[in-house]
This record gives structure tokens, sequence and C-alpha cells, in this order.
């Protein structure tokens, strides 16, 4: 859908006087993303590690190609940091920066606490279409050998009746986010032979009916992707990177 307008990419919008410039230019300068809907899923919840919601977290579904629970813990670092906490602040700096572009954003989960559970994959995938987004966006973090460092980008596979839909507008999705992440400076994986895995058993890909992805930020388990990935700062230098790269595919 080109609906929208984007003239400028302007990541911090730049106060300008309303008064001085003709109505629209305004919009057309200080928010590209006018019109856009974003979904964003914080990947895992907090109390998903959380004994009490073990029976929630049981649940399952078939997913196109394997039945799937509802949820996991999610990983964390060594010293502890946990994923879900990562993914719901990058999250939330991301909605941040596409919202000061003009954008409506949504966010699978509302908090990131340890007494809540969910929600499940095949709701945080079916997400994107109930909120009417353009795309989703999953933020995650992966739990690799301590050695492998980077990024890397999951696609849906085509799969009839489920993904046939999106997998050509979601492999499209991924190949922006992998340009700008790496021209934003977020090191590609290192312990995968390419950045983009196309994958049919993700649940949440599966369930989707708007174009997404899955963003593997970088390995928890690396000490150096660990130390970025538990700063405010380094959770705000990913955010810039992934709304590079949600912009990048807009402007297709
Ligand atoms: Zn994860």
């Amino acid at each position: 859908m080109k609906f929208f307008r984007i003239t400028a990419l302007v990541l911090s919008a730049t106060p300008l006087a309303l008064g001085a410039l003709p109505a629209g230019t305004v919009q057309a300068f200080d928010s590209p993303l006018t019109g856009v809907v974003i979904a964003i899923d914080p990947g895992h919840q907090l109390g998903n590690s959380n004994s009490k919601f073990a029976a929630q977290m049981k649940q399952t579904k078939f997913n196109g190609t394997i039945v799937k629970s509802c949820n996991t813990t999610g990983t964390a670092t060594n010293q502890g940091f946990p994923e879900a906490t990562m993914n719901w602040r990058v999250a939330n700096d991301l909605k941040k920066i596409l919202e000061s572009q003009g954008a409506t954003v949504h966010l699978t989960r509302t908090m990131n606490s340890s007494n809540s559970w969910g929600p499940c994959v095949w709701d945080r995938g079916a997400f994107g279409a109930k909120v009417k987004a353009n795309l989703m966006v999953s933020i995650h973090g992966d739990g690799a050998s301590a050695r492998g460092y980077g990024f890397h980008v999951i696609a849906p596979a085509k799969i009839k009746g489920w993904t046939s839909d999106i997998s050509a507008q979601s492999r499209a999705l991924a190949n922006s986010m992998i340009s700008a992440m790496k021209t934003s400076g977020v090191a590609p994986s290192t312990y995968l032979s390419n950045p983009l895995s196309v994958r049919s058993d993700q649940s949440t890909l599966n369930f989707s009916n708007v174009p997404t992805v899955i963003v593997e930020l970088g390995n928890m388990r690396n000490k150096a992707d660990a130390a970025r990935m538990s700063s405010s700062q380094g959770q705000q230098f990913y955010a810039k990177a992934l709304a590079a790269g949600i912009a990048k595919y807009l402007q297709r």
C-alpha cells in the first residue's frame, strides 16, 4: 500500500514553527510515516518463566507445519538479564521513534511483568491483521554459543493456505531490515552463513496475515552483544536500526 508519502527520513523530529510553513509541509517533512500502522511484537513475556503459568504455556496449536506450544521463556544474558525485558525496552524505544515520524504503533503486549504471561504465539501472529497494520516486526534476542555474535532475520516460508499471501512481501521486509541494520552498524550473525533464514516452523510468522519478520538482534550469550542489549544506549541503537529497516521497506 503506497497511500502515504515519504519525502524525507527524519529520525529526530526537528521542532518547526507551525505558522511559518504552509499546511502539509510540516507533515511531509516531519512525519514521513503518517498514515502507516505498524505492529511490534516484543517476544515472550517476563512471567512466561513463572511456574504458576505452566498450564497456560502448555497450550498447543497447529501452525501449518507443526504443533507448537503457547510461548517460551526466551533466553537471557549470562548476567541474568532476560530476553523478554530486552525485547520490551527495544520495542518501546522503536515505538517512540516510529510515532515521532507519524506512524500509529501497536504492541502485542502492554506490560513486561513476572505476574503476566503470553500472549501465545498464535495471537501474536494474528495481531498485525487485527490492528490493520501494514507490517509486523517481532523483536527477539538469540541464545547461541558464546563465541558468535550479530543479528539475523527470520522470514516465513511459503505455506499454502497460511503464508502464501504474505511470504513475498515478508521476504522484501526481511531484506530491507538486513540492509538497514548493516548500514546502521549492527553486525550480521557470525554463526549463521546468511543473516536471512526462511523458516516454516515459526507460529508468530505463520499466523500472520500482514508482512512480517522476526529479528534476532544479537546473541545474548555473547559478551559484547549482551553488554549492548543490556544498556539503554544499546537498546536505543537497535531501535534506530529497526526503524531504519522499516522505513526502507515502506519507501520501496
Ligand atoms: Zn526469543
